[in-house]
């Protein structure tokens, strides 16, 4: 990575009463970035973002913004900005104020303000809606409205708090595609807090997975859904059928196990590992058959238990031996939908050795 424009190193925050919010954090983030901040309510994302942006301070560590150390530097003289989940807008002044409001408070020359609003209505595709007042305005353009108000003032770096939760699920889709375009144009690193995984693996460069205040990893979309660290990011990442396993032995990359309701199987595994793992493969990975399969393939026979449309792909869940249940996505490529099966039909499921991801942590 080249200098990085924001470097978290050893940020802990703890509050008043104990709570330990971030645990000795570092992550570094690229210039141009979109990078997000995922986890689960309460993992500290938020706080995270908000000592970036010097709304919190840390308690330990540094926060390093264009290589200066910013930790307890007040917001307003951080090259960074923020856009609020609410994306609080003035209800009675215009779009054109609403955008021109901190250039003006920070005295800047009317002229230059003009342009600035101008450009920045461009940005967001606002410059016909001008002189309406916000509440003329549908969720989704007020919430370009405050983009563009943090956008004229330049920052090297702009933070969006959960930008598109309070937008309908149409419209979030949408604000999605508008806002990695926005990043593209305008060539300013954006940190993304959010809780929905959709929203990071569609739109973030990378992402730092977070739970109890820790990092568990940091990776691009991709890597993180197919080699996932832990229990915690496979399974907060997308869907995942976990098996427990029991390492019998392993040579190499080749890893022997006995698992929960497959019996022995051969997984590969890059590191050396301990005497139990979990093997982890995802649902879309996972073939039925009616007949027994040709391959070497991983399997086994068990019971269609339930059957869920959803139009473009069906989820099945399989009941196999000793508790063990898989479920299996399906894409319904033609009309007769995917597997073609039944509630309560014998089958076989199976998947590709490669497609097992063998975990430790
Ligand atoms: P959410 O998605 O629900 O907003 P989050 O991942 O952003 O959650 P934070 O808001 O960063 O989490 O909170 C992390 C932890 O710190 C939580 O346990 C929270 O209750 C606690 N916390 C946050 N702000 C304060 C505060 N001002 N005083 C005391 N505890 C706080």
């Amino acid at each position: 990575m080249t200098e990085p424009i924001v470097s978290i190193r050893n940020v802990s925050k703890k509050f008043p009463g104990g709570v330990i919010a971030v645990d000795n954090v570092s992550i570094d983030i690229a210039q141009n970035e979109f990078f997000a901040l995922l986890g689960p309510s309460g993992c500290g994302k938020t706080t995270l973002l908000r000592m970036i942006s010097g709304l919190e301070t840390p308690t330990s560590g540094e926060i390093m913004i264009g290589g200066e150390n910013m930790a307890y530097t007040p917001p307003n003289k951080r090259p960074t900005n923020m856009v609020f989940q609410s994306y609080a807008v003035f209800p009675h002044m215009t779009v054109a104020q609403n955008v021109g409001y901190g250039l003006k408070v920070t005295g800047v020359e009317a002229s230059e303000i003009t342009r600035r609003v101008a450009e920045g209505l461009e940005m967001v595709k606002l410059s016909h809606l001008a002189d309406r007042k916000p509440d003329q305005m549908s969720g989704g353009q007020r919430q370009r409205v405050a983009l563009a108000r943090a956008l004229v003032k330049r920052p090297k770096v702009l933070l969006l708090d959960e930008p598109l939760s309070a937008l309908d699920a149409k419209l979030r889709d949408g604000m999605r595609l508008e806002l990695t375009r926005l990043q593209e144009t305008v060539g300013i690193t954006f940190i993304i807090v959010t809780h929905d995984q959709d929203e990071a693996l569609s739109m973030a460069s990378r992402i730092a997975v977070m739970d109890k205040g820790a990092v568990q990893q940091i990776a691009t979309p991709a890597e993180l859904y197919e080699h996932p660290k832990s229990r915690f990011v496979a399974d907060f990442i997308g869907k995942v059928n976990l098996i427990d396993a029991k390492v019998l032995g392993q040579k190499g990359k080749v890893l022997n196990c006995e698992a929960k309701g497959l019996g022995k199987i051969e997984v590969s595994s890059d590191k050396q590992v301990g005497s139990g793992v979990a093997i982890a493969v995802r649902p879309e990975k996972l073939k039925i058959t009616t007949a027994e399969p040709m391959s070497s393939a991983i399997r086994l026979q068990g019971k269609v238990r339930d059957v869920a449309y959803y139009g473009d792909t069906s989820h099945i869940l399989i009941e196999g031996k000793d508790g063990l249940d898989l479920s299996v996505n399906v894409q319904n490529d033609t009309r007769l939908g995917g597997a073609g099966v039944e509630r309560g039909q014998k089958v076989w499921v199976h998947w590709a050795a490669e497609d097992s991801i063998v975990l430790t942590e």
